[in-house]
């Protein structure tokens, strides 16, 4: 029987409330520790194995066709019940182990249109069709294939040590997180409707500028928002002579890029992170003529829904204001899309953190824990805590990058390449070790021993 344990958590006003089993009787003693490290330890030849094969054989978004059925084998191969193709080339295992809660563990499989220029014997040569069909190198530049093995690795460890623990963990493989379309894409397709819905979900992610050994937890928002707007600014167009007759496009373009600098300095608190960029700007076709229209690409970033929420506001109504001030018709006004492809903010429950931190903490010294402040990057494992089912979610770093190296780059006052360059260096060893541990500690963190009554 689950015990109802209520946490309250106010994430940006959101009132998070969940009910979570009470983790008075946690499976992890001092012997289960032993236990997995033993395990973690057995395993390493087999796990190296397959970080080096993935490593070389990177698939992209949504095409990770053979990452997915070797995670699929792996996990069969252990009594796991897999289905296959959930959200395009996603994986999902569950493992059902007695009462209890049931937790999420996700890891994301695709790799990015970078060509690898480590030297490595398991260096990436691979090309791949990217979505469009264009040929293109291919690299596991975000250690995706790490994540992908540290989930085997948890998986193997759990399934050992069956006898420890109650409850359900939903293992899953996601596609796509480059393209931040994976979650939502599994979401849709019935992730926590076909399938156990998860009390917890938790994730984890490699950083080369992080030393590896070490973990990170970074509590509340972690990763930006960030979102995509298109404005089509229209004008009516003429001869570049003519001026008076036309209503110029460019020009309007222009006031609009320089008042939407002033969304973030003059109606955003200071001290509240948030960017508008204009990226693309594209209009016009020949000198002496005044074109139809100019495009606009932006991307937003963010910490808060409704900072996100205002900055399109905002950039509505100055697109509106600026067209209507510079005489363009009514049905000329310039037209403002946001895109569906952006990536929401990711929160990390706070309470969840503060526990698992505690028990990163546990489990590899409090040396090797640190607190990381959040990032600009965005991440789709936000998706997994923003359903109407509210499941508390945290994603930690693990430490990737040769402590060497970083400190020598720190000493020179620069940095080691960062994930997605083509120089980033990853060492697997020991952070497949740190990827297996903290998934199978935070997950045993969260699970009822059994034997132990309640
Ligand atoms: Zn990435
Ligand atoms: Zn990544």
């Amino acid at each position: 029987m689950k015990t109802k344990h209520v946490f309250s958590a106010a994430a940006f006003g959101l009132g998070l409330v969940f009910a979570a089993p009470a983790p008075a009787a946690r499976a992890a003693s001092g012997e289960v520790r032993e236990a997995v490290q033993a395990r973690v330890a057995a395993e390493f030849a087999s796990l190296e194995a397959i970080y080096k094969q993935l490593h070389a054989n990177p698939e992209l978004a949504f095409q990770e066709f053979e990452t997915a059925a070797l995670l699929a084998k792996e996990l069969r191969a252990l009594g796991i019940e897999v289905t296959e193709k959930v959200g395009n080339t996603g994986v999902v295992g569950v493992l059902k182990n007695g009462d209890g809660p049931t937790v999420l563990l996700r890891a994301d499989m695709d790799g990015l249109p970078v060509k690898e220029l480590v030297d490595l014997p398991w260096a990436s040569k691979a090309v791949k069709k990217d979505l469009a069909g264009k040929e293109v190198p291919t690299m596991h530049a975000c250690g995706h294939d790490l994540h992908v093995t540290g989930l085997i690795g948890a998986a193997r460890t759990l399934v050992a040590l069956k006898e420890r623990w109650r409850g359900t963990i939903v293992f899953v493989g996601q596609p796509a997180e480059e393209i931040v379309s994976g979650a939502r894409a599994m979401l849709t397709d019935g992730l926590y409707t076909r399938f156990p819905r998860p009390d917890f979900a938790l994730g984890l992610h490699v950083f080369s500028h992080f030393p590896a050994g070490l973990v990170g937890y970074t509590e509340g928002p972690a990763y930006a928002s960030s979102w995509a707007v298109d404005v089509v600014v229209r004008g009516v167009g003429g001869h570049g002579s003519a001026p008076h007759t036309t209503k110029d496009p460019v020009v309007l373009a222009a006031q609009i890029v320089l008042g939407l600098q002033t969304i973030v300095s003059r109606e955003i608190q200071p001290g509240v992170p948030a960017v508008v960029t204009v990226g693309s700007i594209h209009g016009g076709t020949k000198r002496n003529i005044i074109g139809e229209e100019v495009k606009l690409e932006l991307t937003l970033r963010g910490y808060e829904d409704k900072v996100m929420e205002h900055l399109v506001a905002s950039i509505r109504r100055m697109c509106d204001g600026l067209g209507r001030a510079a005489g363009v018709p009514e049905d000329r006004l310039p037209v403002v899309v946001l895109q569906k492809e952006g990536a929401n903010v990711t929160v990390n429950t706070p309470e969840l953190t503060r526990k698992l931190a505690g028990t990163f903490r546990e489990w590899f010294g409090a040396g090797r824990v640190e607190p990381v402040p959040p990032i600009t990057g965005a991440e789709d494992f936000s998706e997994y805590g923003r359903t109407v089912h509210r499941v508390p979610a945290v994603i930690w770093t693990v430490g990737a990058g040769d402590p060497a190296a970083i400190a020598a780059a720190k000493q020179a006052g620069k940095s080691v390449p960062t994930n997605h360059s083509p120089d980033v260096r990853f060492l697997h060893d020991p952070t497949l070790q740190t990827c297996v541990i903290s998934l199978a500690a935070a997950a045993l963190e969260l699970m009822p021993a059994r034997g132990v009554e309640r």
